[in-house]
């Protein structure tokens, strides 16, 4: 290992977390003119009017103090509803359910609420790239698995087995998977379901993408028998509801997990956002018909990106969910970084190298199809002519 020199003003913990690879591509893009960016994961959708004014109504209002800690409860009670009628999981809004910044606090105070010093988590990979960060910043230790197109980017009891150790708190689920697209049916859940119980595992299901399944019904990991006690469900409003900017996710968890969160939550943060809350709770009332709408959207881009990608020759396995193309890139002969650099310069396409996203991520880009149909026939043809050129 090269050594690094410690700053003695900055800890240690800090300093041992690597920048996050993406970065470096938003910056060089962000010089350049004329670029099409397949590179953000957010929907290219304006958040719906109704959920917008509903906010703005809360501000005329004078609604501006601060919510309840855990949120609004009746948002929590939407929130709880809302899951139960959708994914068949039942939380109680009052002891089981916390509103926070974005799923991205949900994962941190998850994390920070379960670790001591040491514990390690198994991260089923190609991954979200906060997920190993927030278990180091918690003083935990992330053990990644890979996952392969071969096996469509699904994890195995068997190779999640292989990495449990005396160690081992928890494991962190996401599916639909960013960045894969992959999904997993309740079969092949059950089978993890099993080897959680077996081994006395905590298990992160990140479920932020589940509105967002195309050829399957999401199964949620907490409506499998018996999982519900050992599961933290993470999702929010960012990718179906199209909110990102909003900053506003939901954590569900059984109640002793959820109080040791609501105080991280509380001290560091208060409560989430008052406008925020009150336009997701217009969200959840009235937006199942946007979210379908904005869903065959989807589905629409996806068909036509995969198809588009064996067209031009780079193999693409179906993404099952969420709005990413993960197609392999390993015959042309570049590394990921190599590739999606050379196609910035090039081509002016933003894609994220595979690399970035862990094990299993080499050899392939994430393509967000999050974009509009103009923008991915453009860029289906200048990734076609880049790949000619580098035959
Ligand atoms: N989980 C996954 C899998 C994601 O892709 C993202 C956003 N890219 C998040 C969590 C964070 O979402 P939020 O905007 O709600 O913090």
């Amino acid at each position: 290992m090269t050594e690094v020199k410690l700053n003695r003003r900055l800890s240690e913990r800090v300093q041992n977390i690597k920048p996050s690879g993406i970065r470096r591509f938003f910056d060089l893009a962000s010089k350049m003119d004329n670029i099409i960016s397949l590179g953000v994961g957010e929907p290219d959708f304006v958040t719906p009017w109704n959920v917008r004014e509903a906010s703005i109504s809360s501000l005329e209002r004078g609604f501006t103090a601060y919510t309840a800690n855990a949120g609004l409860l009746e948002l929590r009670k939407e929130i709880t509803n809302y899951m139960s009628k959708r994914f068949s999981v039942d939380y109680n809004p009052e002891t089981e359910a916390l509103v926070t910044v974005g799923a991205s606090e949900a994962i941190d105070i998850g994390m920070r609420a379960i670790l001591n010093e040491g514990d390690e988590v198994i991260i089923v990979e190609p991954s979200f790239v906060s997920y190993v960060p927030l278990v180091q910043m918690a003083g935990g230790v992330a053990v990644s698995i890979g996952t392969i197109k071969e096996d469509q980017f699904k994890v195995s009891a068997d190779q999640i087995e292989a990495a449990i150790t005396p160690k081992t708190k928890a494991l962190m689920l996401c599916f639909p998977n960013n960045p894969t697209g992959a999904t997993m049916n309740g079969k092949e859940m059950q089978e993890i379901a099993d080897l959680a119980e077996r081994y006395d595992l905590l298990v992160f299901s990140d479920e932020i993408y589940a509105e967002l399944s195309y050829d399957e019904d999401h199964v949620s990991f907490a409506s499998l028998p018996n999982m519900k006690e050992r599961t933290i469900l993470i999702s929010g409003f960012s990718k179906s509801f199209a909110m990102t900017g909003w900053r506003l996710g939901f954590v569900l968890a059984p109640p002793d997990l959820l109080a040791a969160m609501l105080k991280l939550h509380q001290y560091s943060l208060m409560c989430a956002p008052s406008m925020a809350q009150y336009g997701a709770l217009e969200a959840l009332k009235s937006g199942m018909d946007d979210i379908e709408r904005m869903k065959q959207s989807y589905k629409q881009r996806r068909n036509y990106i995969v198809k588009s990608f064996g067209e031009i020759g780079l193999p693409c396995h179906t993404p099952g969910g969420a709005f990413y193309a993960f197609p392999s890139i390993e015959k042309t002969g570049l590394t990921s970084e190599e590739f999606a650099e050379r196609l910035l310069l090039e081509e002016r396409v933003a894609v994220v190298p595979g690399h970035v996203f862990g094990e299993g991520g080499e050899g392939h880009i994430r393509c967000s199809y999050a974009t509009s149909m103009d923008n991915l026939e453009q860029s289906v043809e200048r990734i076609g002519r880049f790949l000619k050129k580098i035959k």
